[in-house]
Formats: structure tokens, sequence, C-alpha cells
């Protein structure tokens, strides 16, 4: 059974000038451990889709289920990383990454041992006590996915994370990605419009038309790690 099932999603964005279709029989299947690429051009509803999928948007008429379960509104099960940085600016990496834990009210010494597996996974041990303003633009993602990861959701959503870095931060940020989906094997869905980004990481990507994006093809990738 798949981790997230999407099925005929449409959203149509109500407008004075005119309703605007973002997107139209959008159906994909995401199963446990994938990691999947949604790629497509500009305006076709990549972004509209993942916040669909995240719990902070509405469907038009469709449906969505993670692990058998509708979902309604945003929850822990679902992380999620976007293009500019979401961090806490007033907490450190530290607290940053144990807020989900935090509200779950997990015993601090868990909270602990979680915090520690990732900050060596995105090699900021030295970081957990420094504040967002004080890291780079790549350190600041590395957070953001740590935090993400540190609730164990059943799936990690991702929207273009890595569009405003600079190449070699971007390459080393998709490397590190791609080191932490064969270790960690998350369930992934990451909207990008790289092509080449979504070869490199994914293990199947599904191809979106122009607006209202449709799917067009679902392509699996061999890895060259398999
Ligand atoms: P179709 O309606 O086109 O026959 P299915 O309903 O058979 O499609 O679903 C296709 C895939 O989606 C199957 O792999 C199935 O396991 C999965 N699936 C169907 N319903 C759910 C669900 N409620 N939750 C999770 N996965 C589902
Ligand atoms: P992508 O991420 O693929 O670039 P988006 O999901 O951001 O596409 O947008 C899909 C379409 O929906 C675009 O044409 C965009 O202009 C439109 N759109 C997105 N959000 C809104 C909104 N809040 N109100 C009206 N139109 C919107």
């Amino acid at each position: 059974n798949s981790t997230v099932y999407v099925r005929d999603l449409q959203k149509i964005y109500p407008s004075a000038k005119g309703d605007v279709q973002a997107m139209k029989d959008v159906n994909i299947n995401v199963m446990e451990n994938e990691f999947v690429s949604i790629v497509g051009p500009s305006g076709c509803g990549k972004s509209t889709l993942l916040r669909m999928i995240g719990g902070l948007d509405t469907a038009t008429s469709g449906k969505i289920v993670i692990q058998d379960r509708d979902i309604i509104g945003p929850g822990a099960d679902r992380g999620m990383v976007f293009q500019s940085y979401t961090l806490f600016p007033w907490m450190t990496v530290g607290d940053n990454i144990k807020f989900g834990l935090k509200l779950r009210k997990m015993p601090a010494d868990q909270q602990e041992e979680i915090l520690n597996k990732y900050l060596k996974i995105i090699k900021l041990e030295k970081f957990r006590d420094s504040y967002p303003r004080e890291l780079s633009g790549g350190m600041k993602q590395r957070v953001a996915i740590a935090r993400a990861l540190a609730n164990s959701p059943e799936v990690l959503l991702m929207d273009e994370p890595f569009s405003a870095l600079d190449p070699q931060t971007k390459a080393d940020m998709q490397l590190l990605m791609r080191q932490i989906w064969q270790e960690e094997k998350p369930t992934v869905i990451f909207v990008t419009h790289d092509i080449e980004e979504a070869v490199f990481l994914s293990s199947k990507i599904y191809v979106l038309t122009q607006r209202p994006g449709t799917v067009k093809a679902e392509v699996p990738v061999l890895l060259p790690y398999d």
C-alpha cells in the first residue's frame, strides 16, 4: 500500500478576474521509502500540490490519503522543508531541532538522543547552541531538514529546498540528501524545477504538464547505488 495516495486532485483558485485552475486530475502514489520528485514548468502547480499534501491548503476536489488516513490540515506525520529557511530565529539550532519533540513532551533524554543523532547526520555538532543568524544558507537548510526528520514523519515534503543556494552549496546539499536517504530511507516528496537534481536524488519522478498541471509521465529512476 502507498504511504501517500493522491487521487483525482483538482485545485481551482477563485478570483474576481476569473478562476485559475492550478491543477487537474493529479494522481500520484508514493510508496514507503521512496524518494519521489515532482517536476514541471513554473506555474504548473507543484507547490500547490505539496502544500495540499502538507495540509496547508485544501483541494477543490479529489483526495489525499496518508497511511490510510484522509488528511485534514497539517500534522506531525508530515515534515516540511521550504525554499526559504523557516527556522525559529529566537531558538538555537538544538532547540529548533527539538521543537516538535518538546511539543510532544518527549522525555528530555530521548530528545537529546535524537538531537545528537541528527546533529551528527547534518554535521553541525559544533553549532547546537548557535542561532540561525550565525549560520550560512546551506547550514540553515541542514537544520530545517534535521528538524523535519527528528519527528520521524511518515513523509518528508520538500519544496525547492536547494533552489536559493549557490551552486557549490547546492551540490553539497544534494550529496547530503542522497546520503540521508541511503542511510535513513525516509519517504520523500521533493518538488523541483531542476530535472538533473530530480534524476540525481529520486527513485521515481512525476512530470507535470503546464498549468493546469496534470501528470504527464511517471518515470522510474534506476539508482546507481540500488
Ligand atoms: P484504481 O482505482 O486506479 O484501480 P487503486 O485504488 O487500485 O487504483 O490504487 C492503486 C494503488 O494505490 C495501489 O497500489 C493501492 O495499494 C494504492 N491505494 C489504493 N487505495 C489506497 C489507500 N486508501 N491508501 C493507500 N494506498 C492506497
Ligand atoms: P509551481 O510551484 O509549479 O510553480 P504553483 O503551485 O506555485 O506552481 O502555482 C500554480 C498556479 O496557481 C500558478 O498559475 C499560480 O499563479 C496559481 N496560484 C498559486 N497560488 C495561488 C493563489 N493563492 N491564488 C491564485 N492563484 C494562485
